[in-house]
């Protein structure tokens, strides 16, 4: 059994791409504790499949920025899609040199895919498994690395703060039942979406917004906390649990929607939010639990190249995407909202950083272009890890020991009730800003 210190300098929340990439950039001389509530394989960086963006060419950046700009109807954070934009090629790049395999051209050079909202092609890929074939090389990565400390099965109930700073965390150990609270100089947090509190949705079941929850709870600023995404295509089924993500990218690559009659109702590379409005709209008329999706526009070649995983999936659950439609209906997928962080990961907590989908730097506004969210999570990760490197200074000791001592401990005598909770803080918290903006649209 792994036995956990008292301080570490660092303590990541959260071992998809955001928490691997943040603790493989900390100072290497910097103890970093990672942890994660279930196995590392369990968050959603792993179940990435269409890809990831970069600006092929610099004469694509004003393009790339207007798609993501139109996609997010504007709100997005222009320093944000900038910082992205111009941050994507070094993004790949350090994939790359970790050993990340994408396509590429019978030239050697990288191939792209398109997806929704894309004017043109511009997302790095590996199959459809993009996420899992990152998520494990920034894995091996970490785990080289002899001040990376990995440790699954361990769940943040809260943070240690006195009101003013973060001190460190309060943290179950799933296996052994130990309740910990971890010092550190600095906490970040990268602990995922929200979409295990929704009925259907795409994302991990154990994704319940934990972060988000302690953060209300201790009043750090959360911004957009409605803005939710919905993704036009996943698979139907009538079966519980997570819902299987059909890739923007297979319309990207030709795939079409057909309505019950078979007949297409809408153009199938608009942005998400678009395309999901069509299909609600399309099945509300047909009185149908779904649409169907036609993937044999693709050449049959690059459906066996480009999307092994989906059509095996496909085939587990009786569909043969060679020889006819599949049923797809939208569902719950991504968090465009969340704790607020300005472009190098902090919140509004001094010691407190947030990145990857818990945070909210502005960069989505309303609605995620695809395939921006790895990169995103990436990116800022890899700046708050240089924030924290740069200004480094060790907490004062005496506030860190004095807030641990003034925690009520009796909260955390039952963590599954204190989960639930906090799942139901996040669902209120979506109605209150829902109703808000109801408010303010009238
Ligand atoms: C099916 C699917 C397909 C997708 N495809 C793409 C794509 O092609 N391109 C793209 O750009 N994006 C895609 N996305 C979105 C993208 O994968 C995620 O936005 C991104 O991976 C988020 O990374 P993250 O590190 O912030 O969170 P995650 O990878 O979800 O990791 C969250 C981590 O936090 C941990 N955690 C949560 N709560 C706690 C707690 N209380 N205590 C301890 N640990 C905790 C979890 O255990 C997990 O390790 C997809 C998402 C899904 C669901």
């Amino acid at each position: 059994m792994i036995k956990l210190e008292k301080k570490y300098d660092v303590i990541v929340v959260g071992a998809g791409v955001a928490g691997l990439n943040c603790a493989l950039n900390i100072s290497p001389e910097k103890s970093v504790l990672v942890i994660c509530k279930d196995t590392p394989d369990k968050s959603d960086s792993y179940l990435a499949q269409g890809g990831i963006c970069r600006l092929p060419e610099d004469a694509d950046y004003q393009s790339y920025f207007d798609d993501t700009m139109r996609a997010g109807h504007y709100e997005n954070n222009p320093a944000a899609v900038d910082a992205m934009i111009r941050g994507s090629q070094e993004v790949i790049d350090d994939l790359i040199g970790y050993g990340v395999d994408f396509a590429r051209n019978a030239d050697g050079s990288l191939a792209y895919t398109k997806e929704g909202g894309h004017s043109r092609p511009r997302i790095c890929f590996h199959e459809d498994t993009t996420g899992r074939e990152i998520t494990t090389h920034l894995m091996a990565a970490a785990r080289l690395r002899r001040n990376i400390l990995i440790v699954p099965y361990v769940t943040m109930l809260d943070i240690i703060t006195d009101g003013k700073s973060c001190f460190g965390i309060v943290a179950k150990d799933g296996k052994n039942g130990k309740l910990y609270r971890l010092l550190s100089d600095y906490t970040v947090l990268a602990s995922g979406g929200i979409g295990g509190v929704f009925e259907n949705s795409t994302n991990f079941r154990v994704l319940t917004g934990d972060a988000l929850a302690i953060c209300l709870d201790h009043g750090v600023a959360v911004d957009h906390i409605n803005y939710i995404q919905i993704h036009p295509t996943t698979l139907y089924s009538k079966k519980k649990g997570r819902r299987f993500l059909i890739s923007e990218s297979v319309r990207g690559e030709g795939a079409v929607l057909l309505d019950k009659n078979f007949k297409r109702f809408t153009d199938e590379l608009r942005p998400r939010d678009i395309v999901t409005a069509a299909i609600r709209a399309q099945m509300q008329k047909d009185g149908t639990d779904f649409v169907w999706l036609d993937m044999r526009p693709i050449p049959v070649r690059e459906v066996i190249s480009h999307f092994p995983g989906i059509v095996q999936h496909c085939l587990n659950e009786g569909y043969d995407v060679f020889r006819e439609c599949i049923p797809v209906v939208p569902a719950q997928h991504y968090f465009m909202g969340g704790i607020r962080s300005d472009v190098k990961g902090a919140t509004t907590m001094p010691r407190l950083y947030a990145v990857g989908e818990t945070c909210c730097n502005g960069v989505h506004g309303k609605n995620r272009l695809a395939s921006n969210s790895l990169l995103e999570s990436l990116l800022f990760a890899k700046r708050a890890a240089q924030d924290i490197n740069n200004g480094y200074s060790p907490a004062d000791m005496a506030s860190a020991t004095a807030a641990e001592g003034a925690l009520d401990l009796s909260k955390y005598a039952n963590p599954s009730r204190l989960l639930k909770q906090y799942k139901a803080k996040v669902l209120q918290a979506i109605k209150a800003a829902e109703e808000e903006a109801a408010k303010e649209n009238l």
